[in-house]
């Protein structure tokens, strides 16, 4: 792993969630995820709540992944319904505690899998709880951004 020790503010460099000052309540037409003591919460909105939709379902519509995660190699190949069913798992967990934090699109390839997510740090988490299940190795590269992440996990 590259730069994987690398601890940045997703939140200060990501444009998407930049305006994070909303009325409160509010909450997200698309997803229903509300603003609540100065953050996207799972949970349910007050009748009248203001309405805006939220920073996931934003980068959803202009279809602007921030994190993009490629599965490949032979054991992945001859393993890929597991390895995916594992993926499906880790990206149900990371979005009940992180509402932003969602996968977008999993897109499936003779020989890979991308699977690319709202958010920076999902990729790394699956490929982090890949590499302990299904061992491989997984690297990690920032964009120059610093809101963009791209995970590469063989094995
Ligand atoms: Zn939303």
């Amino acid at each position: 792993m590259r730069s994987g020790q690398r601890v940045f503010d997703a939140r200060q460099h990501d444009p998407y969630q930049a305006a994070g000052k909303h009325p409160e309540p509010t909450v997200c037409p698309d997803c229903h995820a509300i603003f609540h003591a100065g953050h996207w919460q799972w949970g349910s909105a007050p009748d009248g709540a203001h309405q805006t939709r939220c920073p996931a379902c934003r980068r959803i519509r202009d279809k602007l992944p921030a994190g993009w995660l490629t599965l490949g190699g032979a054991h992945f190949n001859a393993h890929r319904a597991d390895v995916l069913a594992h993926v499906h798992k880790v990206a149900a967990r990371e979005r009940e505690e992180h509402p932003l934090n969602r996968v977008m699109a999993i897109e499936e390839g003779p020989d890979e899998v991308v699977v690319t997510t709202t958010d920076v740090h999902t990729p790394q988490r699956i490929a982090e709880a890949l590499e302990r299940q299904h061992h491989g190795e997984f690297e990690v590269q920032y964009g120059h951004d610093e809101y963009s992440v791209r995970v590469h996990w063989r094995a």
